[in-house]
C-alpha cells in the first residue's frame, strides 16, 4: 500500500529521532526535524494535523497534550506585538575545551545552526497585556535547554533589567538542567542567578516562573523554584534527578504520576498548573494583583 512512514514524525522512536538525540548520530540526513504534514501525539497516539497543531498553541486537541514550545513562539505567544528581543550576543567560550563523543565546539554550532539562536534561552522586553514586563525563555531544542555559560549569564541580565527597570520578571524553564559540557562554570550560574533574584525580590520586583515540559536538574534546584509565584503547564516533567536514578537510590517504587506537574500541585511544590490556552491571562491577573498590593 501506498502508506509513506515519513509522513509522520514520533517524539519517541526511530522514524526521527529529536534533536537533542540526534547530536550523536553520524548520520546527517536524519538530523533534520521532518517537515511531514502529520504528526503523532504523545498523549493519545491519534494521528493529528501538523497545521492543527501549530493553529492550537502545539496543544494535541483531542487529549490537550502540551507538547515542547520553542523560545520565539513562547515570546511570541506571551508578548503583544512590537515587543524587542534583547541580550543577544552571548556565546559560549567553551571554558574547558571540551570534547566527549565530538568535540563541545561542534556541538554549539550546529545547534546554533539549527535553532538560529546564540543559545538555550532568549530576553525579551515588551508588553504583557496592561503590563511592561522582562520576559526570558528557554530555548529545548539547544542541546536539551541545558544552562551552560551562556543561558545563566542570559537570565542574570534579565533579572538585572527587571529590578532597574522595576518591571515584573517572567521566566519560562524548559531544561535538562545544567551543561555538563561546561562543568562547574555550569553549576556556578546557579549561585549567580539566585543571587540575582535576591536582590530582585529585595527591590520588591515580582519574579513568575512558568515551568515547562521538562524542567529538571540546576535550573528546577535554582531559578525555576524561586518564583513569588511558580506556575508550570499540564504534564510538565519537574523535578531534580530524573526516576530511574531515585528508584535506584531509595530502592522504592515510586508513585503513579511522580515528577508531573500535577503531582507536585498536590504536594504543594507549585502554585498552580495552568493550560496553555489561559497562560497570558492567567499571568495578567496574577500581575494585576501583584501590583494591587
Ligand atoms: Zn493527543
Amino acid at each position: 500500500m501506498g502508506f509513506d512512514m515519513s509522513w509522520f514524525k514520533r517524539e519517541n522512536g526511530d522514524l526521527t529521532t529529536p534533536a537533542v538525540e540526534t547530536e550523536n548520530g553520524t548520520d546527517a540526513g536524519r538530523t533534520v526535524r521532518t517537515e511531514g504534514l502529520w504528526i503523532k501525539c504523545v498523549g493519545c497516539r491519534a494521528t493529528i494535523w501538523k497545521a492543527d497543531l501549530e493553529q492550537n498553541l502545539n496543544v494535541c486537541t483531542r487529549c490537550q497534550h502540551h507538547f515542547k514550545l520553542g523560545a520565539r513562539e513562547r515570546i511570541e505567544m506571551l508578548l503583544d506585538p512590537g515587543y524587542e528581543l534583547v541580550d543577544t550576543g552571548l556565546r559560549s567560550t567553551d571554558p574547558l575545551n571540551f570534547s566527549d563523543v565530538k568535540p563541545y565546539k561542534q556541538r554549539l554550532s550546529k545547534a546554533q545552526e539549527q535553532t538560529g539562536l546564540g543559545d538555550a534561552i532568549l530576553n525579551a522586553q515588551g508588553q504583557l497585556g496592561p503590563h511592561a514586563v522582562i520576559l526570558s525563555a528557554m530555548e529545548y531544542s539547544f542541546i536539551g535547554g541545558s544552562m551552560g555559560a551562556v543561558v545563566g549569564e542570559t537570565i542574570a541580565r534579565a533579572v538585572d533589567r527587571a529590578r532597574e527597570q522595576r518591571k515584573p520578571l517572567i521566566v519560562v524553564a524548559a531544561s535538562g538542567g545544567a551543561r555538563m559540557m561546561e562543568g562547574v562554570a555550569s553549576l556556578m550560574q546557579m549561585a549567580k542567578i539566585s543571587t540575582a533574584l535576591a536582590q530582585l525580590d529585595d527591590a520588591g520586583v515580582p519574579y513568575i516562573c512558568v515551568l515547562t515540559d521538562p524542567t529538571t536538574g540546576g535550573v528546577t534546584a535554582s531559578f525555576a523554584m524561586l518564583g513569588d509565584l511558580n506556575i508550570a503547564e499540564p504534564g510538565a516533567l519537574i523535578g531534580f534527578a530524573g526516576p530511574r536514578v531515585i528508584e535506584q537510590t531509595i530502592r522504592q517504587k515510586l508513585p503513579e504520576g511522580f515528577q508531573r506537574a500535577e503531582f507536585l500541585l498536590e504536594k504543594g511544590f507549585l502554585d498552580a498548573v495552568v493550560p496553555r490556552k489561559d497562560l497570558k491571562n492567567y499571568l495578567v491577573r496574577a500581575l494585576d494583583f501583584m501590583k494591587a498590593q
